[in-house]
This record gives C-alpha cells, structure tokens and sequence, in this order.
C-alpha cells in the first residue's frame, strides 16, 4: 500500500485461506470471509484486525482470536434457521460470524457491559447485522424469553456452564463454553433427555465472566 486505503478485503481473504487448513467447514469459512472484522473493533486497532490474535475491545475486554471463532463455529454444527444464543456479545463480531450461518434473526446475545452492549447494536445495524438481539444484562440468566436454543456459547470463561442456560438448550442441543478460571478447557455439551455428554475441546484462554458473585 502507498498510503492509500488499507486492501482490508484481500487482508481477510489471506487470513480465511491460512483458517482453511484448520477448519474444513465451508459454511464458517465463507461467513468469516463475509464478516468485515475491521470495522468491529476500535479504529486504533483496524491495522491489526486481519493477523489472528485477539484484540483489545474497550472495557478491558478483546475479541477472540479469528481461528477461535472459526473452531466454535465449526464445533457447534450450526445451519441455517438454527436459534443460538450467544453470552458475551463484546464487539459483536462473533455474533455477526453466527449470524452469517443462521441467519441475523436467529441470534439473541446477552452482554454485561452497558457501553459494549450499546456499541455492538449500533456496529451490528450498520453492517446489515441489525437483526441480531442484543440484550445488556448477565448471560448467567440466558435469555428466557427467546428459549429453547439449538445451541448456546460463552466467549468468555465460566466456572461450570450456568444452569439457566442449560435449561433453554433443547434436547439434542450444543453448548459450547471455555470452562475454567486460569486455566480453561473448552468444552462441547450436548444435553440429552438424561443429562449433558461433555467433549474436551483442549486448552483455551478466554476473559473470565463478570458479575458480583
Ligand atoms: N464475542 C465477542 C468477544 C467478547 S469477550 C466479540 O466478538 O467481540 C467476552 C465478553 O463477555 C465481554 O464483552 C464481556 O463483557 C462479556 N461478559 C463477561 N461476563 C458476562 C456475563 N456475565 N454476561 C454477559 N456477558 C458477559
């Protein structure tokens, strides 16, 4: 580049194209290549948005890493019509990457920052994402009103998956959530009509949920 316009678009397609010999799922791959990750996060930031590392977002929180999306997305098996909710919203980038394979009506998010929440909404219906539900309270309640899921993720680490979460995945249903304070393993439930199947996902390192207990 001379000092024009930063090629953003051929920055995010060498980006997928590395992702591609990590996930093989096409529809997460072409919802990454979709999915503008420069413009969720702060301007400051935009330079770096296409390297695969996570990011600072404001209010001490960052967005995951571009192959951590990728690998949720692929692991919770979505299609399209599939209603996900979504606990730690942050910039919203994430929930666009879902929204892309569900459809943006589909996805209900829950944020703890008022700030983020508000930011979120605002980057999600400038970019067409406006259907995306985004609500400002603590995902430890979920989001009854919207229940059952297909599926449920946590972007940031709990210290077991919240019961009231648990309760509005449907039977068959995905969870997926770092779990873990310091350290986190990422973990796949799948709840059945007897209980929840859990599958280790390995080693993962994510913000630690927010809330006064
Ligand atoms: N998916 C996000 C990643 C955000 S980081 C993105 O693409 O940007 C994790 C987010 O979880 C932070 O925004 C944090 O504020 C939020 N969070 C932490 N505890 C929470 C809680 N109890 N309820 C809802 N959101 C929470």
């Amino acid at each position: 580049m001379f000092g024009g316009d930063p090629d953003y678009a051929a920055r995010r397609r060498k980006l997928v194209d590395r992702l591609a010999k990590r996930v093989d799922d096409e529809a997460t791959l072409a919802a990454l290549r979709a999915v503008p990750r420069h413009e969720f996060v702060p301007e400051s930031r935009r330079d770096r948005a296409y390297e695969d590392h996570p990011l600072p977002i404001g209010d001490d929180q960052t967005i995951s890493a571009p192959h951590m999306v990728a690998i949720m997305t692929d692991l919770l098996d979505l299609g399209p019509g599939d209603e996900v909710l979504e606990v730690g919203t942050g910039c919203g980038y994430h929930a666009a990457v879902t929204a892309e394979v569900v459809g943006a009506e589909h996805v209900y998010s829950v944020e703890y920052g008022a700030a983020l929440a508000e930011r979120a909404r605002e980057t999600l219906a400038d970019l067409g994402y406006g259907d995306v539900s985004v609500r400002h309270g603590d995902g430890r309640e979920g989001w009854p009103e919207h229940a059952p899921y297909d599926a449920a993720y946590f972007t940031c680490a709990v210290p077991s998956v919240p019961d009231a979460v648990v309760e509005q995945v449907r039977d068959g249903g995905l969870i997926l959530a770092p779990v873990g304070t310091e350290r986190q393993r990422l973990e796949l439930l799948r709840k059945t009509a007897d209980g929840v199947e859990r599958e280790d996902h390995g080693g993962v390192r994510f913000v630690t949920l927010r809330g006064d207990d």
